[in-house]
């Protein structure tokens, strides 16, 4: 049986600096339109009307994975830039009410373990304690933004108390990395590393993307795999991003053709995990 978990890394929900890079990258273009539209489109990586809109269209539920993101802009230091600017915060209520609904309604939040927490267990620790407090409950899976992992970073999650993770994967094309299909246990314990298969942008690059899903979809359901897909939010404006929307949706069509499960990563961990973990206290 094919088995599909739909995700979102949750980066950013504004368009901020952006409206400034975009215009002038349209200006030198003489696309005067897309000026406009870069200058007052705020609101177009929001994404999660449409997220809940398709996800419940076609009676399928994903996890979101929420940032928070601690790293200050330092104007010495040019890798902050992109990691601080036009971050969200966790306590932002639109975050919250957002937050809020998905949990009550069926979908699973995770943790996108910050930039650095892949490597401090304080940091991750911390995160996943705030993150807590708004669910009101556990959260037991992360995955790592930018999906950064050393050696340490699955035994500083299962530190955490996670019982899973999702950041084994490619940022660059998409497949099974060092071809590991199924689901494994890294620390030969109760914790789970679900292997991300496919990600928005390097799936939309490739233009054998469909042939390509077709053989992952064959090799995952003989191997008892998941076909873990991370659909970033801001990706679901077709104006801003053409095509992005669509695909996810077709991603969602050809899985239902194949007869397809769809579950959370949350749900699928109760599937996998060891028959001596107690599930009740999970979620
Ligand atoms: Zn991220």
């Amino acid at each position: 049986m094919l088995k599909i978990a739909l995700s979102h890394d949750i980066d950013r929900i504004d368009k901020s600096y952006q409206r400034i890079t975009h215009s002038i990258k349209s200006i030198m273009k003489m696309d005067f339109k897309s000026v406009v539209f870069h200058l007052f489109s705020r609101n177009t990586y929001w994404g999660f009307d449409e997220i809940i809109h398709i996800e419940s269209k076609y009676n399928v539920r994903s996890t979101h994975f929420f940032l928070n993101e601690s790293i200050k802009l330092n104007l010495l230091k040019k890798p902050t830039y992109k990691l601080s600017l036009g971050r969200y915060s966790i306590y932002d209520n639109r975050i919250k009410e957002v937050i809020l609904f998905l949990d009550k309604n069926g979908w699973e939040i995770g943790l996108h373990g910050s930039y650095n927490s892949y490597k401090n267990h304080h940091l991750l620790l911390h995160e996943k304690s705030v993150l807590e407090e708004i669910v009101g409950h556990k959260i037991i899976g992360t995955r790592q933004h930018y999906l950064n992992l050393n050696e340490e970073t699955w035994h500083i999650q299962n530190y955490s108390n996670l019982k899973y993770d999702s950041s084994f994967g490619f940022n660059r094309t998409f497949g099974f990395k060092d071809k590991k299909i199924s689901p494994f246990f890294p620390l030969n314990n109760d914790f789970i590393v679900f292997p991300q298969v496919i990600m928005d942008k390097p799936f939309m690059n490739d233009i054998n993307k469909w042939q390509k899903l077709q053989t992952i979809f064959d090799e995952s359901e003989e191997n008892n795999g998941i076909v873990v897909i991370n659909w970033h939010n801001n990706y679901f404006n077709e104006k801003e991003f053409p095509g992005y929307k669509k695909t996810y949706i077709r991603l969602i069509e050809e899985g239902l053709k194949r007869k397809a499960v769809f579950k959370t990563l949350g749900e699928f961990y109760k599937d996998f995990a060891p028959a001596n973990v107690d599930l009740k206290i999970l979620i």
